[in-house]
């Protein structure tokens, strides 16, 4: 509904607690931003392993006996935003499939690369594909492996695989946790009491009372079974790309990702927009929720008052019923309700996180100026999104992101809005990287979609086709 990038997915494991599809349950629902088409858990009692998997949110998926079947003390979880593959329920994960090494199941998150590669290349080789997903593709290589052990099998497999990818693996014995070696997602390592937690963020042990320990390392491989946790690192060495849209957007404000808190970085966005995008006015007021760090941020920073002059409504189901009688911005209106008291007679900063083709914001304007704002000015706490993601984001075409073919200037005109003013690219990656002793540097971030630098390249015909300007 609104015109956002859609995030990729969530994964949870975890090994060696009685309740297993519980936590598991639980810690998708803290994920359940990631991705709300379908969930699902996998489970094992040591003996076999089980898979529970529908479309829909996990609170309507899930019910207690459901969980109660998906018996054992070790379990894995997924929610899943369609990216590769279309949306349907074989695409669904948890894939669970039984093969020479045993049962196995994965959850992904991420997108590989040379998925079509491999694949065309199993399907020369006799390979069945069950669903259009890229992660079955990982399976299809474990399958094959004449590797003896099940852990060689599966470093075997992963290490064919190109792109951006966390992942958690269950077996009848074991859970694997595996990130790539550019650490594009973030998954976190945990402990909740004996038991061991790996999921993408860290939202979700904060849910069942898990402590966070460390980061899986980019390229690291984490064997988790009775003997305890082996940790090994069979990749090459790459260069870092962690996703910077997940501290601009993705991640939950309550998360720690890559280290470091999301709201800390969204508020520091927000001090830096206001820095570099002065703006003379009478009230910040963030587009909610993803806004709201920013907003403060650059309202502390201005000195100008922070209040919430759009109200979001957080009930709105998937499905609903549309007014016959056509309402202009039915769908935003759902979402947002300008708070008139503030607004009215005010000169407003409006703060949001990101804009991709510009529809909602003028929707946003527009309500924002109809509730009796004299002035309004858009801030953005991200520099223009100019290219599509390869690296598991749904992100429309080069040609639908407003950016890539028009000006602030003509974006702010289409917008309708008094000024437009985007962070730069240097002030995004100062403030994702030098607040508070944080130790990162900006070339361990991809920002390929806001500067096309891409650390993987991938074969993207859209990055040289010449873009029609759009009349605005
Ligand atoms: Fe994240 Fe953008 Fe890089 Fe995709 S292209 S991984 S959304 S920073």
């Amino acid at each position: 509904m609104f015109d956002k990038f859609k995030d990729e997915c969530g994964v949870f494991g975890i090994f060696g607690h009685p309740e297993a599809a519980n936590m598991t349950y639980l810690g998708l629902y803290a994920l359940q931003h990631r991705g709300q088409e379908s969930a699902g858990i996998a489970s094992s009692d040591g003996k076999q392993v089980r898979i529970s998997r529908e479309m829909g949110y996990v609170a309507d998926i899930f019910d207690g006996e459901t969980l109660t079947k998906l018996s054992g003390s070790a379990a894995i979880g997924h929610v899943r935003y369609s990216t590769a593959g279309e949306s349907k329920l074989l695409n669904a994960q948890p894939i669970l499939i039984d093969c020479a090494h045993g049962e196995i199941a994965i959850c992904h998150n991420g997108n590989l690369v040379n998925a079509r590669e491999l694949r065309d290349e199993l399907v020369r080789q006799g390979s069945i594909f069950q669903s259009n997903s890229d992660t079955e593709v990982i399976l299809h290589l474990y399958a094959r492996s004449k590797a003896r052990y099940v852990d060689d099998a599966i470093v075997e497999s992963v290490s064919q695989a190109q792109g951006a990818f966390s992942l958690v693996m269950l077996t009848k014995d074991r859970l694997v946790a595996i990130r790539d070696p550019h650490g594009f997602r973030p998954l976190a390592l945990g402990r909740l009491g004996d038991a061991y937690v790996v999921c993408s963020e860290t939202c979700a042990m904060d849910l069942i009372g898990a402590t966070y320990e460390r980061d899986v390392e980019p390229g690291e491989v984490l064997i988790i079974s009775a003997d305890g946790v082996r940790s090994i690192k069979p990749f090459p060495p790459a260069p870092l790309a962690h996703c910077i849209f997940e501290h601009v957007y993705f991640a939950r404000p309550d998360s720690y990702v890559f280290g470091r808190s999301v709201n800390e970085v969204r508020t520091e966005l927000g001090r830096v927009l206001a820095r570099e995008q002065p703006v003379d006015a009478d009230v910040v007021v963030p587009v909610p929720d993803s806004g709201v760090a920013a907003a403060l941020g650059f309202s502390e920073e201005s000195g100008i008052p922070y209040d919430m002059g759009l109200i979001r409504s957080h009930y709105v189901g998937r499905t609903f019923i549309e007014p016959e009688q056509s309402i202009r911005h039915f769908g935003v209106k759902l979402k947002l309700n300008p708070v008139s008291d503030t607004l009215r007679g005010k000169r407003v900063v409006v703060i949001d996180d990101s804009i991709v083709r510009g529809t909602t914001s003028r929707k946003i304007v527009k309500m924002v100026r109809d509730a009796g704002a004299t002035e309004v000015h858009m801030r953005i706490s991200s520099p223009p999104i100019r290219w599509p993601c390869y690296y598991g984001i749904d992100t429309p075409t080069r040609s639908e992101l407003v950016a890539s073919s028009h000006t602030i200037e003509e974006i702010g005109r289409y917008i309708t809005a008094d000024s437009l003013g985007y962070l730069s690219q240097e002030g995004m990656l100062r403030a994702v990287t030098e607040t508070r002793g944080f130790d990162r540097t900006s070339s361990e971030f991809c920002h390929a979609c806001f500067s096309g630098e891409y650390p993987i390249e991938v074969a993207t015909p859209s990055k040289t086709r010449q873009l029609p300007l759009l009349l605005v």
